[in-house]
């Protein structure tokens, strides 16, 4: 069977590298994937935002099976087009259709879900251009922090988190009235902070059933001790020691299942992965996001811990029988430390060298993201260009190795946060 894997990050390498190890996996086909996924996958040289040269694709290359890594693709209707078409409903796509992609695509399509199916969230209350004057008037009367986010998608740059009213105000007024999201910003959702520690949880599901897959805590702030700017995320550890039995089992009860239960009754048909952003707060499980896909870098560290066949698993998913599958788990330690270009997440240069591949301590992983093979030379093409994993019996072991690793790639510039996992050292001390 034939498989097509869309997107260029380090996370669509993890899942083409995992489901080439499938004996049940002819070929996977990465669009349009980058210099790490064309060593062990065929590239796939197509526009992935034109639906139509990507069905075509499909056909004519016999893929039984998509999976959508970016988000844009399922906003836009990705899954929705493939099941449209009487050439290609026939394959199937890891990823919801719109309607079950605008709980990540639309924040006050989340919250009211949230707030519909009573599962536990930050209060909030959404705002337009046209009430502004109310959403001004809504500031003056909570406590602060608080937080502002853009309704739609912004690459993670549309969440502020205001200190004082003056700040919240700044934002407001940035996002509603100048667009500064165009948009993604015409609608804001105002929201209580929480304040707590964050994990994000992942499953696949068919809308009915599903398989827990392990958890993750990523770290997205440029500098190190979390400071600076957000960024896509700049390392991530799994398993995360607070996710103890007891704090997943609330998870289960409190979130996923009813989330699933939401899902049907107002018949989002979802299928494949949902990441549940959770916020523990004082041992209690709060939904700050639900994304519609996999994380990057937490699929760095998570698919490597997966032992089963991920291409069974999704077969699975297909076949309903998701129910009954064991996922089977390392117990060990992954941790992921992304090399980014210097500059990142704001301006940096590109096409520079990268060396010393050659020397990364074996049994590390190297997923490639911002990278291009020319003439001879592997290059930087994007602001995070690697994420390394290495496995551990210790979150300690597995750091020192993923950290020799950063160290041995190197380019003009390249920077990584060295202190991935410390407040988890500190929790675990
Ligand atoms: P991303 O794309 O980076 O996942 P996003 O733009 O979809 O993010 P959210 O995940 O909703 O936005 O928020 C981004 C970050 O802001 C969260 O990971 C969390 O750290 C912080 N945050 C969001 N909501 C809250 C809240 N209610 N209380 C405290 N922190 C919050």
């Amino acid at each position: 069977m034939n498989v097509l894997v869309i997107g260029s990050g380090g996370r669509e390498h993890a899942i083409a590298w995992k489901l080439s190890q499938s004996e049940f996996c002819d070929k996977v086909f990465v669009a349009p994937g980058n210099a790490g996924t064309a060593k062990f996958g065929t590239t796939a040289a197509v526009d992935i935002h034109d639906f139509e040269e990507l069905g075509k694709f499909a056909a004519d290359f016999n893929i039984m099976m998509v999976v959508v890594g970016p988000e844009n693709s399922l906003v836009e209707g990705i899954h929705d087009y493939f099941q449209s078409s009487e050439y290609l409903k026939h394959i199937l796509v890891i990823g919801p259709k719109k309607a079950g992609a605008m709980l990540e695509g639309s924040k006050d399509f989340c919250k009211a879900f949230l707030q519909r199916h009573n599962i536990p969230t930050a209060r909030y209350k959404t705002f337009t251009e046209a009430t502004f004057k109310d959403a001004v008037e809504y500031l003056k009367t909570q406590s602060y922090p608080t937080v502002i986010k853009a309704d739609g998608l912004a690459a993670g740059k549309g969440v502020i988190i205001a200190q004082d009213y003056e700040e919240a105000f700044d934002a407001l007024d940035a996002m509603l009235r100048n667009k500064r999201f165009g948009n993604a910003s015409s609608k804001v959702v105002i929201e209580e902070y929480l304040q707590g520690i964050e994990l994000s949880v992942f499953i696949l599901t068919d809308g009915k059933d599903y398989v827990l897959l392990p958890e993750a805590k990523d770290y997205k702030r440029i500098g190190e001790g979390d400071t600076g700017l957000n960024t896509g995320g700049m390392g991530a550890i799994s398993p995360v020691p607070f996710a103890s039995e007891a704090f997943m089992q609330k998870v289960k009860e409190r979130v996923i299942e009813p989330t699933l239960r939401g899902m049907q009754a107002d018949q989002l048909d979802y299928t494949g992965f949902l990441f549940i952003g959770l916020m523990n707060v004082n041992g209690d499980p709060y939904v700050i996001e639900y994304n519609v896909r996999l994380g990057d870098p937490e699929t760095e560290a998570i698919l490597p811990r997966i032992k089963s066949d991920l291409f069974m698993l999704f077969k699975a998913l297909h076949e309903h029988k998701l129910g009954e599958f064991e996922l089977e788990i390392d117990p060990r330690t992954a941790t992921t430390v992304i090399l980014a270009s210097g500059g990142y997440p704001e301006g940096y240069e590109k096409g520079k060298e990268i060396s010393g591949l050659e020397n990364v301590p074996e049994g590390v992983l190297v997923f490639h993201a911002g990278t291009k093979q020319l003439n001879g030379k592997l290059l930087n093409t994007g602001g995070r260009v690697f994420a390394v994993t290495a496995l551990g019996d210790t979150m300690e072991q597995a750091l020192e190795k993923a950290n020799a690793a950063a160290e041995a790639i190197t380019w003009q510039d390249r920077y990584y946060r060295r202190d991935i996992g410390f407040d988890l050292r500190k929790l675990s001390v």
